[in-house]
């Protein structure tokens, strides 16, 4: 295994930073996991050909589920919608669950990544974790695993009753006995602390508040204190949608922002998911606190989320990065594609220019992995930064190109995906070869997997998730949520 600790990677372009043209052609020397030196060459004919080298891509927010939602049910939807049918996924072995997901990452050129992790099975968290840590090491990406703390409204945003209201009898009982199943806030804490013994130099852990919609004001405070005390990095879902906004509006009349703020939960060790339906005041705030946001473009569409309001990111100076969130736009985990998709939304329309080239280069290729890994983990890809670094074939994006017409950034941004990704290095050992994952057999992994889990799926009741999710549908139309919509004879008696 000594190419674990040398190489030689090639190249006629290199980003190294996103503030200066691309250099090359050259060579990057890989020794002990950190790149060595830089060789330039004079390139000339017959040397090697369209071979552009980026730092690694950093995906800031994920689930790591092998079996895409939508593959076992879980249809696109509005989130609180699909939460209905999450449930549906079919039980799985946890390694082959995170291998999968991480070897599919890897594949598209994700060397660093968050796994926010969802259990199957609350009482295994323990087992859970050791496996997806087992998972990390086997695929070669750097994982930081995010330990859910997760309990308040577990029903809905709000008095679950309204929704009880409008479901037979029988149905609100199992949603009320789901609920029951969720252990306390104090032993949720005491397994999390356990974690942060398996971390390694490739594997971090960070505390997992899921959403201040789904944790108690205590345990968010302790959360606080204790990443204060031990410099340990939280990550969190914020104001994903446009319902979490209302709750959280109804529930902290002096917002829900400053209430974080007061309590310490603010600060550069914090990466927030999502904050689509952040105001610009808010950002402000990020921005000053040092918090960084996980932009997840494509989930927010095929959530019907709504769109981040990255100008008021930039404006303000808040850091982020990219996150696939488990659903791309194509469902296929393609970071290039997640890359361009925030270009095209937050560019600007017209001649007004909001998002430039360089600073979603910046986000998308050193920021998202501060947002992973903590500030000061990104540098610029040169002698003595982490050999985490990706070679993008452009055969493929420039075979029409007239020379000189279109520049490879350009052709990047417009064209590539995952399918152009060639080799994928991390801590200088190279996983993906030639587009394929070279660390384990990926394919077959995930034939496995599929065949299990097809297995593993027991019969659906499929009238009655239609009747809670038409409930739900119902419950939040009408702002039960909010608790302002909960009167007598609307919301709890009339719609059964
Ligand atoms: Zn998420």
């Amino acid at each position: 295994m000594t190419e674990t600790y040398r190489g030689s990677v090639g190249y006629d372009h290199l980003l190294s930073r996103s503030d200066a043209p691309l250099e090359g052609p050259g060579t990057l020397e890989l020794r002990d996991g950190i790149v060595a030196a830089i060789v330039p060459d004079a390139g000339g004919p017959g040397v090697r050909r369209n071979r552009l080298v980026l730092p690694a891509l950093s995906n800031v927010h994920d689930h790591g589920r092998g079996m895409r939602t939508l593959a076992f049910g879980a249809l696109d939807d509005a989130l609180e919608i699909w939460l209905t049918r999450l449930g549906l996924e079919p039980m799985a072995d946890p390694y082959l669950r995170a291998v999968v997901a991480f070897g599919r990452m890897a594949e598209s050129g994700i060397g660093i990544l968050n796994h926010c992790h969802n259990t199957q099975d609350v009482r295994q968290l323990e087992a859970e974790a050791a496996a997806v840590k087992r998972a990390a090491n086997a695929v070669g990406v750097r994982v930081a695993f995010a330990v859910p703390l997760l309990g308040a409204n577990p029903v809905a945003y709000g008095d679950p009753a309204a929704l009880y209201a409008r479901l037979p009898e029988a149905e609100a009982r199992l949603l009320g006995q789901r609920a029951a199943g969720i252990p306390a806030f104090d032993d949720q804490l005491a397994v999390a602390e356990s974690l942060f013994d398996l971390q390694d130099d490739l594997f971090s852990v960070q505390y997992g508040p899921v959403a201040p919609q789904w944790v108690d004001d205590a345990t968010l405070r302790r959360v606080a204190e204790r990443s204060a005390l031990h410099g340990r990095r939280i990550h969190m879902h914020l104001l994903e949608t446009r319902l979490q906004r209302e709750w959280a509006d109804a529930v902290y009349p002096r917002g829900l922002l400053h209430h974080l703020d007061e309590i310490g939960l603010l600060s550069p060790r914090l990466t927030v998911a999502h904050g689509t339906h952040l105001t610009a005041a808010e950002c402000e705030l990020l921005a000053e606190r040092g918090v960084s946001v996980s932009v997840n473009a494509s989930s927010n569409l095929r959530l019907r989320s709504g769109i981040a309001p990255v100008a008021d990111f930039v404006a303000s100076g808040v850091k982020f990065g990219l996150g696939l969130d488990g659903m791309s736009f194509d469902d296929d985990e393609d970071g290039l594609r997640e890359m361009r998709l925030i270009w095209h939304l937050n560019r600007g329309f017209g001649v007004n220019d909001i998002l430039s080239r360089e600073r979603l280069l910046q986000a998308v290729f050193f920021d998202g992995r501060d947002a992973i890994l903590g500030p000061g983990s990104a540098m610029p890809l040169g002698p003595g930064s982490p050999a985490d670094l990706m070679v993008v074939d452009t055969a493929r994006i420039s075979r029409d190109v007239i020379p000189g017409r279109a520049g490879i950034l350009d052709l990047l941004l417009t064209r590539a995906t995952k399918a152009d990704v060639d080799d994928l290095w991390v801590a200088g050992r190279r996983i993906v070869r030639n587009g394929t994952l070279a660390s384990l057999p990926l394919a077959a992994l995930e034939a496995e997997f599929t065949d299990r889990a097809r297995h593993a799926a027991r019969a659906v009741d499929w009238p009655s998730l239609d009747r809670i999710a038409q409930a739900t549908r119902q419950y939040y139309g009408c702002g039960c949520h909010t608790g302002r919509a909960t009167m007598p004879g609307i919301c709890t008696a009339d719609p059964r």
